[in-house]
């Protein structure tokens, strides 16, 4: 099995990793990460028309900025739990989906990402390795780079912005924004120009995030200030 991640700055040879993680991941992790940011951008796609009729979007901005930071290097290499995850990212999916034509909300064509069905653990694994899934399933090298560009800044927003919330600080413009720029990732439409536009603002935000955990983290633990550390060695093993 194969795979192609360049998420970080450890890809094998500086260009990604394709046979095993430098990190360690492997290739079905890797593909089920894959399938995870999938799934969410779904629910991106359909979240998006939510909005239109103004459904309350902050549980699913909450799932989404969780399925992300899952996704960062080292975080999280526990298959069990992307599979328990992309089962419970359907599930809301399709929760919503039902929600909005209930509402008469007119969906027009979704994206596959909107609409796939996986019945079984078997099937998750076969949809997470289909060539519509993943990094390479953007053909075109250009809107493939900026695409994924975008889906890092969320990532690395989405750290930020977990641990500000566990602390207490949240702001619901930050979740629209990444679940209106993820839905955006699945837009063949965009051409270049817009996807550059779109990684601007994905900029702007990330400060904006960034901003938030300095505030969650100053208005608790206080300002930092310089401290006397022991930096001798010690016995036991550490980086
Ligand atoms: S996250 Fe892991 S698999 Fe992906 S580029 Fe970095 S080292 Fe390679």
């Amino acid at each position: 099995m194969n795979m192609f991640c360049f998420q970080c700055q450890e890809a094998a040879q500086g260009k990604g990793c394709t046979k095993v993680g430098m990190c360690g991941k492997t290739a079905d992790l890797a593909a089920l990460q894959d399938l995870m940011i999938y799934s969410l951008k779904g629910i991106s796609e359909l979240g998006v028309k939510a909005d239109e009729i103004g459904m309350d979007m902050e549980g699913l901005d909450r799932f989404i900025i969780e399925g992300l930071f899952m996704t960062i290097t080292n975080t999280n290499f526990d298959k069990e739990r992307f599979f328990e995850k992309i089962k419970e990212a359907l599930k809301l999916r399709d929760k919503l989906k039902a929600q909005l034509i209930e509402r008469k909300v007119e969906l027009g064509e979704l994206a596959d990402a909107a609409t796939f069905i996986v019945n079984s653990k078997d099937e998750i694994v076969y949809k997470a390795s289909s060539e519509k899934v993943g990094v390479l399933a953007t053909e075109n090298e250009d809107i493939r780079s900026l695409r994924e560009l975008i889906t890092y800044g969320f990532k690395g927003m989405a750290a930020y912005a977990e641990h500000a919330d566990n602390l207490g600080y949240y702001d619901p413009k930050i979740g629209k924004f990444i679940r209106k720029a993820l839905a955006a990732t699945l837009d063949d439409s965009l051409t270049v120009d817009d996807l550059v536009a779109l990684t601007l603002e994905t900029g702007k935000y990330g400060v904006d995030t960034m901003a938030l955990l300095d505030k969650a983290n100053t208005s608790t633990y206080g300002n930092p200030e310089i401290t006397e550390v022991n930096i001798g060695v010690r016995n036991n093993p550490a980086i």
